[in-house]
């Protein structure tokens, strides 16, 4: 079995990944919080996340792998403050809490579905497991861990060992500007402990509430993972994965009270993909008017495209979206889908059979390549090399099946008769953007209409980008 290495967060390097039982990978990953659709952001993390999974699969591993639907008590801060994330989405909606986590966890899947992001086997919503985080809230009291102020249950980060361990800074450091929304909750014995159960919430509207033997409430945002993931991944987990965002608070917590609880190393692998900004900064769902995968459907964009553009990056370095980015990457995936629909009918005429022996050399030059810490770019290199390669039609298809197991681009599906088409000549169109362009800025509106139209009547639409307007193909 090929091994695996990615750069882990706990230690700070590169690592190859040694499961706690040979052979056999458990992974838990953060789901989102279902009070609005995910941004392009999000889903970079998650398609990541995906292909790390299914490369461990090619490499021959079992993996198991969970993750939770965050649909109760998310608050923006860890301390009593921020607004509750489900509840303000309720409010905006004119909905109830769970109305709206049961339409966002379905718009969530479909865009994974879109993107071709497996779906884990074990998707578990935080309120389908409240018995369990009072199971593990009454351990952290018995071992002393746990203590109750003002109403809310708290966890005393004072009893942790190197709390901090995972984040690598100080306390100072990480105090300070990080998280300029931490507010001083008097109940606290340390500014780092955090809410385990909230009673004597400020959000007396909360709608999810439920009995509990420190009174009648609902649970902090942490204890969820913990819970969800001992539950069904065990008390040795090997991965655990989410956006960098996550290290801390969330994962530190995350750390601290399931080895309170357990009373050993819990989780020896860290995977944090970095995020996705636009050019304004960071993407967030907070921040209104996001960038979706309907977004870009609507702008013309496949899926798929999007898909192959955050793999063309690594996974490690801050992605900055652009439109401009993302019609390159677009038109590199066309072009490819080109190549492979045009190896397909190359094949069926030759009609031999893939030489299965190199087929394997090759798949295993691409978990070691895309192995070596999810080098995905590498991975479309060596794709393009096969593509190049003196190798029959029917051996390139059958190794490039390999990778895209991995990939997930659809490239099998590419069909033999979308062969690459000539050119087309589009200055008479370019011409009528310049036209529209003057046409707006005048305030023509008459005539920057007629031009959107004859530009549709020549099966293009045009597409405003903040670096102006572009043409897109009907
Ligand atoms: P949330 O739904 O807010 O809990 O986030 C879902 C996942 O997306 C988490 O793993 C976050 O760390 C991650 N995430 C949040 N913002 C971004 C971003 N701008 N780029 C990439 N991942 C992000
Ligand atoms: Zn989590």
């Amino acid at each position: 079995m090929q091994t695996i290495r990615f750069y882990n967060t706990a230690t700070r390097s590169v690592e190859p990944i040694v499961p706690h039982e040979p052979g056999r990978i458990t992974m838990y990953t953060c789901g989102p919080t279902v009070y609005h659709y995910a941004h392009i952001g999000n889903l970079r993390t998650y398609i990541m996340e995906d292909v790390l999974e299914k490369l461990f699969v090619l490499a021959g591993y079992e993996v198991k792998r969970g993750m939770n639907i965050t649909d109760v008590g998310h608050l923006t801060s860890d301390a009593d403050t921020g607004e509750d994330k489900m509840l303000a989405g309720a409010k905006r909606e004119g909905k109830t809490a769970m109305e709206i986590a049961r339409f966002y966890t379905e718009a969530f899947f479909a865009d994974c579905e879109k993107l071709n992001i497996k779906k884990p086997e074990t998707v578990v919503p935080a309120t389908s497991c409240i018995d369990e985080f009072i199971k593990l809230i009454g351990v952290l009291f018995e071992k002393g861990y746990a203590y109750m102020a003002g109403g809310n249950v708290y966890f005393d980060t004072s009893k942790v060992e190197d709390y901090y361990r995972l984040t690598g800074h100080s306390a100072d450091d990480l105090m300070v500007g990080v998280r300029d929304d931490v507010t001083e909750d008097t109940n606290k014995r340390n500014k780092t402990d955090f809410v385990l159960w909230f009673t004597e919430s400020k959000f007396g509207e909360q709608e999810l509430r439920w009995d509990s033997p420190w009174g009648y409430g609902y649970p902090g945002w942490h204890i969820e993972c913990s819970a969800i993931s001992l539950k069904y991944l065990g008390e040795y987990l090997d991965i655990h994965a989410g956006g960098v965002d996550n290290i801390f608070p969330h994962h530190t917590n995350e750390i601290a009270q399931s080895e309170a609880a357990i009373g050993h190393e819990w989780c020896r692998y860290w995977f944090h993909p970095r995020h996705l900004n636009d050019k304004s900064g960071k993407m967030s769902k907070s921040k209104g008017g996001i960038l979706t995968v309907s977004v870009l459907e609507e702008n013309g964009y496949k899926p798929l495209a999007y898909r192959y553009f955050c793999l063309q990056s690594h996974y490690m370095k801050q992605l900055v979206f652009s439109y401009e980015s993302l019609d390159n990457a677009a038109s590199a995936y066309d072009k490819l889908l080109a190549r492979v629909a045009n190896l397909k009918a190359q094949a069926e005429k030759e009609g031999a059979e893939p030489d299965l022996e190199k087929v394997d050399e090759y798949k295993e030059r691409f978990i070691e390549t895309v192995g070596n810490d999810l080098n995905t770019s590498l991975g479309l290199t060596l794709l393009y090399e096969v593509i190049k390669s003196e190798e029959t039609a029917a051996t390139k298809l059958a190794a490039i099946a390999e990778f895209d197991n991995v990939l997930s681009l659809d490239l099998m599906k590419a069909e033999p008769e979308a062969e690459e088409a000539p050119a087309e000549d589009l200055s008479h169109l370019e011409e009528l953007l310049v036209k529209r362009a003057e046409a707006k800025k005048a305030k023509d509106w008459a005539t920057a209409d007629a031009i959107r139209d004859e530009v549709k009547a020549a099966g293009y639409m045009i597409v405003d980008t903040p670096e102006g307007a572009k043409l897109k193909k009907l």
